[in-house]
């Protein structure tokens, strides 16, 4: 109870650092009267960097231009800059590039200061020896919510220290579409790991109120349904039932702005033949009156022009403006020109805005100004300098590439290997750093190798400080994009004195387009060499370093061992070396369920008609059929649990029902586990999900050592979106699952 109260407090403080205070909502008021409407809608207006850059988009070394820095904010009064250039700059750079966009604010006539926006979604990488921690999908197989919230802190810090106080993250999008171009920026396929580790993110960005040097403001993102395209191409169609939207992608956002997020960025593509960025539904129905979302709504990358030239929904830009900021954009990334500003302006004079939507856009950006505390200071702080770079961020992001790390097979124990063994390390993967850092890191799309620190390792560099270079053969050239003849044909040679292969196969990092695909099997080259090294008769160690699940069914069997690395970071190689020698013994369980084949892409919380089952009497099997399951992740040591105890078999209304399980690690070494509760609805209004995810937790056994875990669920827990698209919980019988135990209760209202 005392716990309760203190938290209860935590939460109020919380709150209220949150919170305008009279006097600063009378600041924005008595600004706002002074403004014009040129002012305003500049304040709308945000360019990218490259606008206001010596040497405009292709300068790398952060100098600005004097002229166009004037142009950009005396002349057109942009509210706000974005993005970097192509590479990484110092934390010097970044504080004097802040400082002089701020002086030019200065000789403005309201000096309002610029607020300025950075994609850090795993780690400031744009900075120079930031911590660079893995993706979201790697991070989502860790299971692991306060590393999460800690890697969101460092970012936050490193971010601060740099001079930016906006960060475009955390991605909230579900990644139910395993070709989306973007799948590795989710938490995959499950709706309540990316509403958990989405809110807990967006507390550590904010959590201490903004206007603290540890913090940044959030922005939870694409807000609708951008990872649901049918094709799977960036930006491509979404076709989708509400009753869909409002159960796999709504959550995330609800949850977010429940934690506090202070902006969002919109999707740029369309659902059901809308375009979000024009669809007053969405972007004031349900999430202003629906949501109670108070924060500022900022487009994505040039998406009101899009309206026009792209989708087609508006004749001409001026329209196109026009229908975004009443639908209920607050500010324009429009970013490569001023076109925005002149064309609001003339639609204010025209009629076509109400001057009440300006003011209320205005008012949003003017208040996450001031939370930030640009007001008092819009200059780079001296003290948050002490908080970049600490040697413990290392080490944490260390620890996240370890327990992303999921070994998905280990035939006859293979694993892990002793550090005397002669290996050959083979495969596009072994020397690429980009497969292993990812995208949005130090560079947009990732895979500009020469632009990474000096320091980075490669899966050739740690194997060889396991076992010495004396032990290690390598047939590999460098990167995914000149595989894999030579490599094949050298194989056999090369394996002769070797005890074991590691083959590091997978994909180069990318972003949105250069993302697309439109196959997902692995590389034909590169499943030749997995065949070429299993002809070879040694063991075959198979690392995946990708973002996505690529299909390997075809070389699966003939390899003894798989690890899915994902894309974890800076710090990948060593966690995959770490693991390989056994000095790290692997928890990370999967966030997607691996498919088999393109015919095959059933998710795990599938409906009845697509669980396993036979069709008819005639013998044929159809349904979840995965490679590997949702959650599945072996351990060098293994976990055992009793059956599930009940508080109740019966749960009465508001009530809550405790689920326990007492887990014990049965194996000769420690080991972490994820405990996860899943749920089944067993007959509803609509047809159930034959699994739902409802809790995880992540514990540590020593050997021999067990522990009992307990989960607390009420209704809320078991709901589901019902044809009149109300989240409801229905009497009736419940069935619950913990690994292979289960056990049932009754809901009664
Ligand atoms: C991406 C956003 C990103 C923005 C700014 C867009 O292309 O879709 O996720 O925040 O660029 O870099």
């Amino acid at each position: 109870m005392k716990k309760l109260v203190s938290i209860a407090i935590c939460l109020a403080i919380f709150q209220l650092a949150l919170a305008q205070t009279p006097a600063e909502k009378q600041k924005i008021e008595t600004i706002i009267k002074q403004m014009t409407l040129e002012e305003k809608v500049g304040q709308m207006t945000e360019v990218t960097l490259a606008v206001v850059a010596k040497g405009g988009g292709g300068n790398q070394d952060g100098s600005l231009d004097p002229a166009a820095l004037k142009k950009a904010i005396n002349d057109y009064k942009v509210g706000s800059i974005l993005n970097t250039t192509a590479h990484a700059l110092s934390v010097d750079t970044w504080r004097n590039m802040m400082t002089e966009i701020q002086d030019e604010t200065k000789n403005t006539r309201l000096k309002i200061p610029v607020i300025y926006g950075l994609d850090a979604i795993h780690g400031q990488t744009y900075t120079l020896n930031s911590t660079l921690f893995p993706q979201n999908i790697a991070m989502a197989a860790t299971r692991n919510t306060e590393l999460v919230a800690s890697a969101a802190k460092v970012t936050a810090n490193e971010l601060r220290a740099s001079g930016v106080r906006w960060n475009f993250a955390p991605v909230l999008d579900c990644g139910r579409q395993p070709l989306w171009s973007r799948f590795p920026e989710t938490y995959g396929e499950d709706v309540f790991i990316g509403t958990t580790m989405g809110a807990a993110g967006i507390k550590a960005y904010e959590e201490d109120g903004l206007k603290n040097i540890t913090a940044v403001a959030s922005c939870m993102k694409h807000y609708l349904g951008y990872s649901a395209s049918r094709t799977g191409k960036d930006r491509t169609p979404i076709y989708m039932p509400e009753i869909e939207m409002r159960e796999y992608y709504l959550p995330q956002f609800r949850e977010a702005v429940k934690a506090g997020s202070s902006s969002i960025m919109i999707n740029s593509s369309e659902i059901n033949g809308e375009p979000v960025h024009a669809s007053k539904y969405l972007l004031t129905d349900v999430l202003r009156t629906e949501l109670g979302f108070k924060g500022l709504i900022v487009t994505d990358w040039e998406d009101i022009k899009r309206l026009n030239d792209r989708h087609n929904v508006a004749a001409s830009p001026r329209e196109a403006v026009a229908m975004a900021i009443n639908a209920g954009i607050d500010m324009s990334m429009v970013p490569n020109d001023f076109s925005f500003y002149d064309l609001l302006l003339e639609a204010v004079k025209n009629k076509e805005v109400p001057m009440s939507r300006i003011d209320d856009a205005v008012r949003r950006i003017l208040t996450l100004k001031m939370k930030v505390g640009l007001f008092d200071n819009p200059y780079p702080e001296d003290a948050a300098v002490a908080n970049f770079g600490k040697p413990a961020y290392q080490a944490l992001a260390l620890d996240a590439a370890r327990e992303a790390m999921t070994l998905l097979k280990n035939d006859n124990k293979v694993l892990p290997l002793s550090k005397n063994t002669k290996v050959l390390v083979a495969g596009p993967g072994a020397q690429s750093i980009s497969a292993m850092n990812g995208c949005w890191s130090y560079t947009w799309q990732g895979n500009q190798e020469e632009w990474y620190p000096a320091d980075s390792k490669t899966i050739l560099q740690t194997i060889t400080e396991k076992v010495g270079a004396a032990n290690i053969v390598t047939t590999t050239g460098k990167g995914f994009d000149n595989v894999v003849n030579f490599d094949a044909s050298q194989l056999k040679k090369a394996a002769a004195n070797v005890d074991v292969i590691i083959l590091c196969l997978g994909e180069n990092a990318y972003a949105e387009s250069p993302g697309n695909t439109t196959e997902l099997a692995l590389p034909e080259e590169q499943l030749q060499l997995a065949q070429a090294a299993a002809l070879t008769g040694k063991p075959v160690i198979l690392v995946l370093t990708e973002g996505r699940p690529r299909f390997i069914t075809s070389i699966a069997p003939a390899m003894k061992g798989i690890l899915m690395a994902y894309w974890s970071g800076k710090k990948t190689a060593e966690a995959i070396a770490d693991v390989l020698f056994g000095d790290y013994n692997p928890n990370g369980i999967l966030p997607f369920s691996y498919p088999r084949s393109m015919g095959e892409m059933v998710l795990y919380d599938r409906k009845p008609t697509e669980d396993v089952r036979e069709v008819f009497n005639d013998n044929i099997k159809t349904g979840y059929m995965p490679l590997f399951p949702f959650g599945w992740g072996l351990s060098y040591t293994s976990f055992e649990y009793s059956d599930i105890t009940l508080s109740n078999t019966i749960l009465k209304g508001e009530e809550n029902l405790t689920v326990s399980v007492t887990v014990k690690n049965t194996g000769a070494i420690d080991g972490k586990h994820t405990v996860e509760l899943y749920s089944h609805d067993l007959f509803a209004s609509i047809t159930p999900n034959m699994q739902r995810l409802r809790a995880f937790k992540k514990i540590t056994l020593k050997a021999g050592e067990s522990q009992q875990v307990s989960f607390t669920i009420n209704k809320n827990d078991l709901a589901f979106v019902n044809a009149q698209l109300k989240t409801v919980t229905e009497p009736g019988d419940f069935e619950l699952m913990i690994g292979t135990k289960k056990a049932r209760f009754t809901y009664a209202q």
